[in-house]
């Protein structure tokens, strides 16, 4: 990867930061090539995130609900192939892909454990990977 990719994926939780480099492997033999363009975030960057969530073509989580705040997700650039094919790499490390979000995030990769915390602001503990993650009827609300 990159040095700007390399110098993101340094603040993130060494297990993504691993997972993404094998998926930079995977993919770079086919071509492609991913960077990280977001990696950590503080509260602060995410709070001014959301206060312009108006003009992001993405979702944007509420501050305190990112998994980019704890180190947990990584936004990704791909050149040379699709999204599909950069999802696939991705869920083939065992990385929950925002493309399979409701609100599609396409370029969002976390690690699939842990805490998710709603929209809503109530917390949600998930035991599997496939888990069925329905609040008020819609899936919810992962934290981009
Ligand atoms: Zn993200």
């Amino acid at each position: 990867m990159d040095s700007a990719s390399e110098a993101k994926l340094r603040e993130v939780a060494p297990e993504l930061a691993a997972r993404v480099r094998a998926m930079a492997a995977t993919l770079a033999a086919r071509g492609i090539t991913i960077r990280v363009v977001s990696g950590l975030r503080s509260t602060a960057q995410q709070a001014v995130l959301y206060a312009n969530r108006a003009s992001n073509p993405r979702p944007v989580a509420v501050p305190g609900t990112s998994k980019h705040e704890t180190g947990n997700a990584v936004d990704l650039s791909v050149a040379g192939g699709t999204w599909a094919q950069v999802g696939a790499a991705g869920e083939a490390q065992g990385l929950r892909w925002g493309g399979r979000f409701e609100h599609k995030d396409y370029p969002h990769f976390e690690v699939a454990s842990g805490a998710v915390v709603s929209d809503a602001g109530s917390i949600f503990d998930f035991e599997s990977d496939n888990e069925p993650f329905v609040v008020a009827g819609s899936l919810c609300c992962w934290s981009h």
